[in-house]
């Protein structure tokens, strides 16, 4: 971050712009809405600017500043429009110890005006540091759409009434009626008086309510990229009090938690070190037991090789209440990388999940199975089983050539594809060197590449 957005205090303070014609009065249009005083210097001014003096909105000097003009001033915007004369305004306003902005000089400025989205008391601030002015455009006209215009009076009022709503215990009981407030009855407020009686209409019956018990939601994250995750998953990772999440999941995902949410990483490796699946079991019921809307996140689908089962277990052994929002798994993310169909008519009318952690177990007849030409698996977990795989698949009557097709990172910016036939598979996947979570597709390869059968593809989509 080259810029960092604050917000100050306009409280008793003085601002001062030097200029008086377009870019002057752009800022200025912005520097009215706030509670600054506003010295304006210009040897010449725009008719608005002259109105806003005799209204004794804004103070004009109808000459060049001193330096002196601009001591003990929070903020200098420099606007004339004319590169010489702005540095000049700059300079000085250095010289008496006050941050200066020089209007669309992104590098001679010390400060930069956000892209603003005015909701007050609720304001977004947008900046792309200038890169790119259409983004920010973009994203505000984006926002001015999505938000209420009412935003700003029912956050008036409801700021008004937080001494009152402290009657509701802090936490989520209180948190439960202001998101009420907000997203409940908040659409349908039409005006000030509207919005205080909702609010103590509300107030009363969340006095009255039972108070909710803890929960537990086991929610699939998907593969990784956050735009595969479920309206139901962003919902409940909005409300949720504890996230408790395992090592795939992004760091985009977590960033979408409620920000107060208590965020603990059980960071389970297929290998590694972990956290045991008891103190994770224990970890969930704990939290829940307490009151709070407990996130199990989970990779993929949480009811994909994720040991969900002995988690519901805990909860119902504790009598805690679950439920399960369902996601993309890695199989379903990985064939949509190499543009291929889980099952095919004429091909395959099965196809079968697999963890290569305890293949160990399978009998041989699974084996045999799974040697048959056009079978399809996705095999989970499988790298470390891979020399093992291809064992066995050869020593069932494998075709030395049966393609598979291992998919690293699936879904996300870092994904790769090696696809590569049975025969030459660990060799080939040990030169890809993967270190990231990897799918491996039995029976597969890459639509564009079925024809060909190259025997390594890599694919950077970065
Ligand atoms: N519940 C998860 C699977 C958990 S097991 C799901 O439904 O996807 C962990 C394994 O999933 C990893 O070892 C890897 O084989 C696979 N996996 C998870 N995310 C992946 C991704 N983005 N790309 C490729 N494989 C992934």
């Amino acid at each position: 971050m080259k810029h960092f957005p604050v917000y100050l205090s306009m409280t008793g303070q003085r601002i001062v712009l030097v200029g008086g014609g377009d870019a002057a009065l752009a800022k200025l249009r912005l520097l009215l809405k706030t509670e600054a005083t506003l010295d304006v210097f210009s040897v010449e001014a725009a008719p608005e600017i002259h109105d806003w003096a005799e209204n004794g909105k804004l103070r004009l000097h109808l000459r060049t500043p001193e330096t002196s003009d601009f001591r003990g001033a929070l903020l200098v915007y420099a606007a004339e429009e004319d590169d010489a004369k702005d540095a000049h305004t700059a300079q000085q306003a250095q010289a008496a110890g006050v941050l200066a902005n020089i209007v669309d000089n992104l590098a001679d400025s010390a400060f930069i005006t956000p892209a603003i989205v005015d909701r007050d008391p609720v304001t977004i601030a947008i900046g792309t540091e200038g890169a790119a002015p259409v983004l920010a455009r973009a994203i505000k006209a984006d926002l001015e759409e999505r938000l209420s215009p009412r935003l700003g009076l029912l956050a008036r009022v409801g700021k008004a009434f937080r001494a009152a709503a402290d009657a509701l215990p802090m936490g989520r009981r209180r948190r439960d009626f202001w998101s009420d407030y907000y997203f409940g009855a908040g659409p349908r407020i039409a005006d000030e008086n509207g919005a205080q009686a909702a609010l103590e209409t509300l107030l009363d019956k969340h006095l009255k309510a039972d108070t909710r018990d803890g929960h537990v939601a086991f929610v699939g994250a998907g593969p990784g990229d956050p735009e595969l995750l479920t309206l139901k998953a962003r919902k409940a990772l909005d409300t949720a009090d504890v996230v408790i999440y395992d090592r795939l999941i992004t760091p985009e995902i977590l960033e979408l938690a409620r920000r107060e949410a208590t965020m603990i990483d059980v960071g389970k490796e297929a290998y590694g070190p972990s956290t045991p699946q008891g103190d994770i079991n224990a970890l969930i019921v704990e939290h829940a037991r307490q009151g709070a809307q407990v996130v199990r996140l989970k990779s993929g689908d949480a009811t994909v090789f994720g040991r969900l089962d002995e988690e519901i277990d805990a909860c119902d052994a504790a009598g805690v209440t679950w439920h399960i929002v369902p996601g993309i798994t890695a199989a379903s993310a990985s064939v949509a990388a190499i543009g291929q169909s889980l099952t095919k008519r004429d091909r395959n009318g099965a196809v079968r999940f697999l963890t290569g952690h305890d293949m160990k177990g399978f009998a041989d007849h699974d084996w045999r199975q799974l040697a048959r030409r056009n079978e399809v698996a996705a095999i989970y977990m499988g790298k470390r089983a891979v020399r093992f795989i291809q064992g066995r698949l050869l020593m069932h009557g494998a075709a030395p050539d049966t393609p598979v097709t291992v998919i690293e990172n699936a879904s996300r910016a870092n994904q790769r594809v090696l696809n590569a036939p049975l025969h030459s598979l660990p060799a080939d996947l040990a030169a890809a060197a993967f270190d990231g979570p990897a799918l491996m597709l039995l029976g597969l390869s890459p639509r564009a590449a079925s024809a060909a059968l190259p025997s390594l593809l890599e694919q950077e989509l970065a």
